[in-house]
């Protein structure tokens, strides 16, 4: 072999080395690597604004409170993970609607069993959506996929409801991974508390519903699962899920300050929070 064609030998060497380097990198990232139009954005978790569980009056403070010191910070928008008022009706759901016309940015929000009953009825459901829009739906923000969930219906179902929901779910799971999206799922029980196959009880989901959407969760690769209810902080991680119970404003049962959670969502990579107190104390 003469030495041009041995450096040419070489130099092809050397090319088929870093290629193969190239795409075994690729494929060991693919796990976090989402489609090209995802971007890095930040939003806001609250939890329980429950307007008149603690006091009415202090739970409206704290609420407008919380809305201004999220105006400042300026996250992309905010998510409300249920029990958006203590008790049903035309002035606490006007009064909730009212807070948050003061948000400068776009504000999404579930029902939990205080805003639907805990035995949801046609009617409860019915009242919600007059007053305060649709109880699932799904959003897309700079690549991401937010599918926004009626947790009742999975805690005591309601017949046609509950189905139509899991059906949708299913579809909006299917839609969002074919985009190569990373997805959240916002809504306001958690699955579990402590331990994935921990009995039913009043703060989690029955123990066969859980497993379904745990197995379909991870089968789509969902990040995180933020919700509510427990008034405690709850960080909890199933196989690659993130799942967060957040601190409240109105009142948390695990003497963690009042406040709520600003989310950091990458391109890739799993995303992160932190903990923001109200900056006044409740009086
Ligand atoms: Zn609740």
């Amino acid at each position: 072999m003469d030495r041009k064609v041995f450096a040419l030998y070489t130099y092809m060497r050397v090319l088929l080395t870093a290629l193969t380097a190239a795409v075994l990198l690729m494929s060991c990232d693919s796990n976090t690597k989402y489609s090209d139009k995802t971007e890095s954005f930040t939003f806001v978790q609250m939890c329980d604004t429950q307007l008149g569980f603690s006091d009415y009056e202090k739970d409206k403070a704290s609420f407008r409170q919380a809305v201004r010191q999220i105006n400042e910070l300026n996250p992309d928008f905010v998510v409300i993970c249920g029990d958006l008022v203590h008790t049903a009706n035309d002035k606490s759901f006007s009064d909730f609607k009212e807070i948050i016309s003061s948000f400068q940015m776009p504000c999404y929000y579930v029902p939990g069993n205080h805003d639907i009953g805990n035995k949801p009825t046609p009617e409860s459901l019915q009242y919600y959506r007059k007053m305060l829009g649709e109880y699932y739906f799904v959003f897309e923000h700079k690549g991401t996929t937010f599918i926004c969930v009626n947790t009742q219906l999975w805690k005591e179902p309601v017949q046609d409801e509950s189905e139509k929901q899991d059906r949708w779910l299913k579809e909006r799971l299917k839609i969002a991974s074919g985009k190569g999206q990373q997805i959240f799922i916002v809504g306001h029980y958690p699955l579990f508390c402590r331990e994935a196959d921990e009995p039913e009880e009043y703060m989690n989901l029955p123990l066969e519903k859980r497993r379904e959407l745990l197995r379909l969760f991870d089968q789509y690769n969902v990040v995180a699962v933020l919700n509510g209810h427990t008034h405690t902080l709850i960080l909890n991680r199933y196989k690659n899920i993130q799942m967060v119970n957040a601190e409240t404003t109105s009142k948390n049962f695990d003497k963690r300050p009042l406040g709520f959670r600003m989310w950091y969502a990458t391109e890739e990579g799993l995303p992160r929070h932190d903990f923001v107190p109200l900056d006044r104390p409740d009086p």
